[in-house]
């Protein structure tokens, strides 16, 4: 902000404060006062709120929250007179200039992420919480997706709620590499400017999101566990967890174009495919001449992985912490995974123990699930795994301590030491599969 020539400083540009809008409270429980910070809201008999002015220090938390929109913002007179001069000032015009531009960018696009004709499964998840921005944000929800011979998943994209598939196709893109992909996504996004970018938090994604963001010079928040739309100004609300998962964070994007988040696998919910459904595909040509590459790609020799757990694609995981007190002591877990048809997670303690290997390893660090049935063995239930793994459809949790927090997310809680319960699980599950006609696993 500049300053008045005559060396005065300008008084602090006013954030306005908050007020009750009279009528509209539905006495929802207290969400504003819960909401607000500066505990400047109390909640009287009828259950609307009390503002006290002096404390609001207009956050607008409490207007974001407010299911029936009963607060608003507003200004006094005075502040309107210190506002309407700030407006005068050229920084201010500029400003105003910028975010007009910002008007000029429209609409929700997700990255199909691709290998070999096939799409990773978070492409079709973050199509599934961009049908929700796009609806509400009242605009169109775009795929847009790179490679060679690639037309075949423009259907899918449809099928998984995209209206409209922007495909570049062209053999310089038949393996992913860092400076063709950039190239062709940035040109995509200068050329139709999205308001909205989303990617997944894959090894693919998190090197491709990172250039892209850096290119357009843009905001990038990764490994988002929400994205909403705020209804006040349309901005895209990023929540992930911060500071080492000690808090939810909600990021905004304020004066860059698009917002640009990353989400991992899992983490999203796929809506159902709809058979059928199309919409328009546009094609656009690759520019970019193969001499500029500096580095070619010859061949493709996959690695041998060390474990070939797949926790992400698990329908049934259990899981161990450090109430399974020696390495040894995951064999029943194993037994029990194996048993139901299942494979074994683990906390970051019992990997740190060196009890389990890394890829098992679910939480923040670890790898986010979503299977349909976690059991959690001796497991306390901190943030960093409970943001691995609450949205599982069904949580069984087994731990002595009966305040122990995984209890807040399980769906059936089991007081108990894990050496008796489990073993008892394996030995009802070993009875009943005795007298199964078949004998095949448990279909959940
Ligand atoms: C930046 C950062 C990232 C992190 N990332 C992850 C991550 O990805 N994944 C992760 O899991 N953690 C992560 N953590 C660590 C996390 O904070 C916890 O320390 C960890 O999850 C605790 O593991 P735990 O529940 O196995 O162990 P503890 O917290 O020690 O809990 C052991 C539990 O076992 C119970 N218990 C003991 N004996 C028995 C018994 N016989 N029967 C039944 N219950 C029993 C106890 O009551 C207790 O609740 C991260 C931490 C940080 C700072």
């Amino acid at each position: 902000m500049s300053q008045p020539s005559d060396g005065n400083k300008r008084p602090k540009r006013p954030r306005g404060k908050v007020r009750y809008i009279e009528g509209k409270c539905i006495a929802c429980g207290g969400v504003c006062q819960s909401a607000c910070p500066f505990d400047a809201i109390d909640i009287n008999d009828q259950g609307e709120p009390i503002i006290h002015l002096a404390k609001c220090n207009g956050c607008r938390k409490c207007i974001k929250v407010c299911p029936t929109e009963a607060i608003e913002l507003f200004y006094t007179p005075e502040e309107e007179k210190i506002l309407s001069e700030y407006y005068k000032t050229d920084d201010i015009k500029k400003t105003a200039a910028k975010l007009s531009t910002i008007e000029d960018w429209k609409g929700v696009w997700v990255f199909v992420e691709q290998i070999g004709g096939h799409a990773h499964s978070v492409s079709w998840e973050l199509l599934g919480v961009g049908r929700t921005l796009a609806s509400d944000l009242n605009v169109e929800l775009a795929a847009f997706l790179l490679g060679n011979d690639i037309g075949n998943l423009a259907e899918e994209a449809f099928g998984y709620g995209a209206d409209k598939v922007y495909i570049i196709d062209d053999p310089m893109l038949n393996h992913y590499q860092t400076a063709t992909y950039l190239h062709g996504c940035v040109s995509l996004i200068r050329k139709y400017k999205p308001e909205i970018v989303l990617m997944g938090a894959t090894g693919l994604g998190r090197d491709l999101a990172g250039a892209v963001a850096t290119e357009l010079r843009t905001g990038l928040t990764a490994d988002c566990t929400g994205l909403t739309i705020s209804k006040e100004d349309r901005l895209l609300e990023q929540t992930r967890p911060a500071f080492g998962g000690n808090i939810m964070a909600t990021i905004l994007s304020e004066t860059a174009r698009p917002q640009m988040a990353s989400v991992r696998p899992r983490v999203m919910s796929k809506r159902e495919f709809q058979q059928g459904r199309s919409g328009e595909i546009v094609r656009e040509s690759f520019l970019l001449p193969e001499q500029t590459l500096l580095t070619k790609i010859l061949e493709i020799i996959p690695t041998q992985s060390q474990s070939s757990v797949n926790l992400a694609a698990a329908n049934i995981i259990v899981s161990g912490g450090r109430g399974m007190m020696a390495p040894e002591n995951f064999a029943m877990l194993k037994e029990l995974a194996d048993l139901l048809g299942g494979v074994v997670g683990a906390s970051r303690s019992a990997v740190d123990a060196g009890w389990m290997p890394h890829a098992h390893q679910v939480g923040q660090t670890g790898k986010t699930v979503k299977p349909k049935l976690y059991i959690a063995c001796g497991i306390s239930g901190a943030i960093q795994h409970l943001v691995g793994m609450q949205t599982s459809d069904y949580i069984i949790a087994i731990n002595k301590d009966k305040n122990a927090p995984i209890f807040e997310v399980a769906h059936l809680g089991i007081v108990g030491n894990v050496f008796e319960i489990v073993p008892a699980m394996i030995a009802q599950l070993k009875q009943k599969l005795s007298h199964a006609e078949n004998k095949s696993k448990i279909a959940v």
